[in-house]
C-alpha cells in the first residue's frame, strides 16, 4: 500500500515541476484545438457570393432547429440564402449541418471564445458567418 501511495505522490510532484503542467495560463496562453474541433460556423464565400444554394438541408437535419434559411433567386436564376441565421444559444455543435451540406458551403472553425453578456449577439446572421 505504501508503494502505491509513493507512486501517486511522485506523479503529483512530477506535475508540479516547470514544464510538466497539464493546464495553461488562459487567456495569456491558448491551446490549439484539434483539427476535429467543432467551433463557430463559417459560411464559405465564393468569388462574388456565398457558396450556399439555400437547399434547406442544414435546417432540416439540425436537431436543435437553430438554423433559419430563406431562399431567393438572383438575376441569373441561381438560388441563394437571402436570410441565413444560426442561433448559437441553441446550437449543440453536433456538426450535422456541415455533414449534410451538398456543396460544402458551411464549415466549423476552431473559434471557441464565444462568451458574451447579450443574448442577441449569439444570433449569427449571414454577414457575420461569411468570413
Ligand atoms: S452544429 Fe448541429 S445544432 Fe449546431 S447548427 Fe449545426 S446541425 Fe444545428
Ligand atoms: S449551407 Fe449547405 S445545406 Fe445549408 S442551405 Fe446552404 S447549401 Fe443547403
Amino acid at each position: 500500500m505504501f508503494k502505491e501511495f509513493a507512486k501517486g505522490l511522485s506523479i503529483t510532484f512530477k506535475h508540479l515541476l516547470p514544464g510538466h503542467s497539464t493546464t495553461v495560463q488562459y487567456p495569456h496562453v491558448k491551446l490549439k484545438p484539434s483539427d476535429r474541433f467543432r467551433g463557430l460556423h463559417r459560411l464559405v464565400p465564393t468569388q462574388d457570393r456565398e457558396k450556399c444554394v439555400a437547399c434547406y438541408l442544414c435546417p432540416t437535419v439540425c436537431p436543435a432547429k437553430c438554423i433559419t434559411v430563406e431562399s431567393a433567386e438572383n438575376d441569373k436564376g441561381e438560388k441563394y440564402p437571402a436570410v441565413y441565421r444560426i442561433d448559437l444559444l441553441r446550437c449543440i455543435f453536433c456538426g450535422y449541418c456541415v455533414e449534410a451540406c451538398p456543396v460544402e458551403a458551411i464549415e466549423m472553425t476552431a473559434e471557441y471564445e464565444l462568451a458574451n453578456y447579450q443574448r442577441e449577439i449569439f444570433a449569427y446572421n449571414k454577414e457575420r458567418l461569411l468570413r
